[in-house]
């Protein structure tokens, strides 16, 4: 199966209100590059450096998310051009974003990434804190940035029912935060799902999927 076909084989596969993020994480940009061909235009990577060095090197309409965890310092690397900023896991991070948006005179979208997971490694805030930090305002005051949603990722395990209880508890937050307007918040994405479970994110609600292998194979 070529890139193309897998590619196809999954939009297919998927209602056409869920928006595919290609995941190219570690791929040569020979395969980003066949993609693009194949019309993809949503990519998605997990690291500043690879970001900024593949978008040097392919066409400028490509739409770049930033999937991975995000240090401060680096933020100012990718202001200029990133689309979507999956992984805002904490305050600091949005401020940040915030001052680097205001100097590339933009304003960037981000999601809130949530910590769903039954696992210690996974980033993200808590519900609770991320009901305290919308309720407290503070958002109002970050001018080059909208926050357009949430992202989460499942606990990484064979149970389908747990994945499935997991994504059910992060669409029901959406959809609580969605129906409460907060200044400068626009609830619309809720990216959850990758190779292994995008379906069963789907069925709960996912209207943005991240999937990486499913496309182009396995990672070295
Ligand atoms: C790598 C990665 C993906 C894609 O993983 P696959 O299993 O290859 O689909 C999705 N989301 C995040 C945050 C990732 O780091």
């Amino acid at each position: 199966m070529s890139i193309k076909d897998n590619l196809q084989t999954i939009v297919s596969s998927i209602p056409d209100t869920v928006t595919l993020i290609a995941v190219t994480k570690t791929h040569p940009v020979e395969m980003l590059q066949e993609l693009y061909d194949a019309g993809h235009r949503q990519f998605g990577e997990n690291k500043v450096q690879e970001m900024v060095d593949k978008y040097a090197l392919l066409p400028k309409d490509i739409q770049w998310h930033l999937i991975g965890h995000l240090q401060t310092n680096k933020v100012k690397f990718i202001a200029p051009f990133v689309t979507l900023i999956h992984s805002v896991d904490r305050v600091k991070l949005l401020q940040e974003i915030n001052k680097q948006a205001q100097k590339s005179n933009r304003i960037i979208d981000c999601l809130l990434q949530v910590h769903i997971a039954d696992e210690k490694t996974k980033f993200g805030f808590s519900m609770e804190e991320l009901t305290e930090f919308i309720r407290s305002g503070e958002t109002e005051k970050l001018k080059h940035i909208k926050i357009k949603g949430l992202m989460g990722m499942a606990t990484h395990t064979d149970d389908q029912n747990q994945i499935d209880k997991e994504f059910q508890m992060l669409a029901i937050f959406f959809n609580k935060l969605k129906a409460t307007p907060v200044k400068n918040v626009n609830f619309e994405i809720l990216s959850m799902g990758m190779s292994s479970d995008y379906s069963i994110a789907i069925k709960n609600g996912s209207t943005m999927i991240r999937v990486g292998s499913l496309i182009f194979g396995q990672r070295l």
